[in-house]
């Protein structure tokens, strides 16, 4: 069966960013009669804002999504991640680290596609015990290559473009890239449709999957919703919060993003209406140009 999964993490309420990625996962699972999950990402505990948590899910619940199974909470699966990190250093792939961001911006000699890779300082020097270190997993000249539905093929040599990186952070939070791994695996997601802006994620989840030995779920990222000034919709942006009336004509405006829906032919008077005309009418990723 497939299984797709909306994220959010609880940072802020929904943007109708957010509400076109979560309308394009929901498609694509329900119209292939899957499931549909629902995940706060609330493992930064520094970022989580008062509330947000409830207010998505109510959001969502208000917009006519309808998910399955209980909503997971990643601030509850901290024995999951633990779980994860220790099975890679039983393998000898993590390691401490304490340097700075300076200190790696003053020592790093080689660019990756997210700035100063990782020069492996703390690998040739172990430090010693330290519980404010942080742990990075160990990166090989490996390719990893994946067939992203939406932006072709990508692919990431991962020492020389990405580098060593941080699994679980020195303040003791697990990054989320283990996290998402995890969760995504336990959960058995199939399919992982998220906004282009993971794009440059994947090949890290797509490593640490096979290092955990987990399948690797198919991936579609579609494009960003952009502000006029060519910003990602974000708090920090200060998208506007969706509208708790107008319902119906925020969703079409969503749906206007989504290249795999048609225009719609008519009217709507009410959510399951709209929504079983969006179920009936989704066109697979890789069919549309
Ligand atoms: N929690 C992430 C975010 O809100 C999304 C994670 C994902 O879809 O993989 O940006
Ligand atoms: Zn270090």
């Amino acid at each position: 069966m497939r299984i797709g999964r909306f994220a959010p993490s609880p940072t802020g309420p929904l943007h109708l960013g957010s509400l076109v990625a979560a309308a394009a996962s929901y498609c694509d699972a329900k119209s292939h009669d899957g499931k549909w999950l629902l995940r706060i990402e609330d493992v930064d505990q520094t970022r989580k804002m008062a509330g947000a948590s409830e207010e998505i899910i109510h959001t969502l619940e208000h917009y006519g999504f309808v998910w399955d199974d209980e909503v997971i909470y990643q601030s509850q699966r901290t024995a999951l991640y633990e779980e994860a990190l220790t099975r890679l250093r039983h393998k000898d792939l993590a390691y401490r680290c304490t340097c700075s961001r300076k200190e790696i911006a003053d020592s790093s000699t080689m660019h990756g596609i997210e700035g100063a890779i990782y020069p492996g300082t703390c690998l040739a020097h172990p430090i010693k015990h330290d519980s404010m270190a942080a742990w990075r997993l160990k990166t090989t000249e490996s390719l990893i290559s994946f067939q992203d539905l939406v932006q072709g093929r990508i692919q990431h040599n991962m020492a020389w473009e990405i580098g060593d990186f941080v699994i679980k952070r020195s303040d003791g939070l697990y990054s989320y890239q283990l996290a998402v791994v995890v969760d995504d695996a336990l959960q058995g997601v199939t399919h992982v449709v998220r906004g282009a802006d993971l794009l440059n994620s994947t090949t890290r989840q797509i490593y640490l999957q096979q290092l955990l030995g987990y399948s690797t779920p198919v991936y579609a990222h579609i494009p960003l919703v952009l502000n006029a000034d060519g910003q990602k919709l974000s708090k920090q942006t200060l998208a506007r919060s969706l509208p708790k009336d107008e319902v119906i004509p925020t969703l079409l405006e969503a749906f206007s993003f989504l290249p795999y829906l048609p225009t719609p032919p008519r009217a709507f008077k009410t959510l399951p209406e709209l929504w079983q005309w969006a179920l009936e009418n989704w066109q697979p990723f890789d069919s549309v140009e």
